[in-house]
């Protein structure tokens, strides 16, 4: 897509129904300022998102993506969103990209301080071009998350399980990962055993078995690995979910960080040593993630 587009949306009552929610979406300039100074999602990080891969115009595991922004909402005691409300909002932001791979980004957050309401937005822009990382694959490190792996049932005010604006860690962590001449990070907990990436789920093979570590771990729920996970049913493979140790995955026969947009990378490296990469399995799983789902 050659143009960003960004929808505001205002936010209806999860159980109103209606065939058309138009009059609820404002089309608003992508490049010119569009937020209240008040806003708590600036000030505080409050408010949950996702991002959507889009190839050639199509929003992939589009239910998926508005189910888990619901799960994120009530995590943060949000007001539950309308999901047809943003399935169209979706569907508006979809139909002004254009061939190739572009990223929709909703947006829910606390609104103004002080306010009345929830704000809420959607944009679509073009994607990064991640095929290096796809075929090339990315080297890791293993970074120390700080808490041990019942934290997120033991303090759920912690929204382990829920994808929230505060990014601010999961960023620093990927800056440590390149101070350490590595692409992408890995999170321990502090009883050893391995989460996720900052912006990605971990599925590891170890002979024919798929692995991935449970999201009652304090994770986010992956869609991309969700969707992974079908496409491994459907070839009769099997896949499970499993507390990981970092000799798991250092040992693993191979592992791949998957997202929405980058899609699968195969990890090349873990903390300098490296991990065999099953390229051709890759390419197929890859092709599988770029066709519309
Ligand atoms: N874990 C974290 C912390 C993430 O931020 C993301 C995506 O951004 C993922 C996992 C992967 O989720 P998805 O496959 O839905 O993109």
């Amino acid at each position: 897509m050659a143009q960003r587009f960004a929808l505001m949306i205002t936010p209806v009552d999860a159980d109103e129904q209606r065939a058309d929610f138009s009059d609820s979406f404002t089309a608003v300039n992508p490049t010119a300022p569009a937020l209240s100074v008040g806003e708590l999602s600036t000030q505080r990080g409050d408010g949950v998102f996702e991002s959507i891969g889009v190839v050639d115009g199509h929003a992939q595991e589009v239910e998926p993506h508005v189910q888990r922004l619901a799960h994120s909402a009530k995590l943060c005691d949000l007001p539950a969103p309308n999901l047809e409300q943003w399935r169209q909002a979706i569907a508006l932001a979809a139909a002004e990209c254009g061939p190739g791979e572009a990223v929709i980004k909703l947006i829910l957050s606390r609104g103004v301080e002080h306010g009345p309401a929830p704000t809420a937005w959607a944009t679509a822009a073009p994607a990064s071009d991640f095929s290096a990382a796809r075929t090339d694959g990315i080297r890791v490190v293993t970074l120390d998350r700080g808490y041990d792996l019942g934290a997120g049932e033991r303090a759920p005010w912690l929204l382990l399980g829920a994808k929230t604006l505060s990014y601010a860690v999961n960023m620093a962590a990927l800056r440590e990962a390149h101070r350490r001449g590595a692409d992408d990070a890995v999170f321990v907990t502090r009883d050893g055993y391995v989460l996720e990436a900052p912006t990605a789920s971990l599925i590891i093979r170890r002979g024919e078995r798929f692995i991935t570590p449970a999201p009652s771990g304090g994770i986010l729920h992956g869609t991309t690995q969700l969707s992974v996970y079908e496409y491994l049913a459907d070839q009769g493979l099997t896949a499970e979910y499993a507390t990981l140790t970092v000799d798991d995955l250092a040992g693993a026969d191979a592992a791949w960080l998957v997202s929405s947009i980058r899609l699968a990378a195969p990890i090349t490296a873990v903390d300098g040593a490296p991990l065999p990469v099953d390229a051709a399995f890759t390419a197929a799983l890859n092709a599988y993630l770029l066709s519309p789902r």
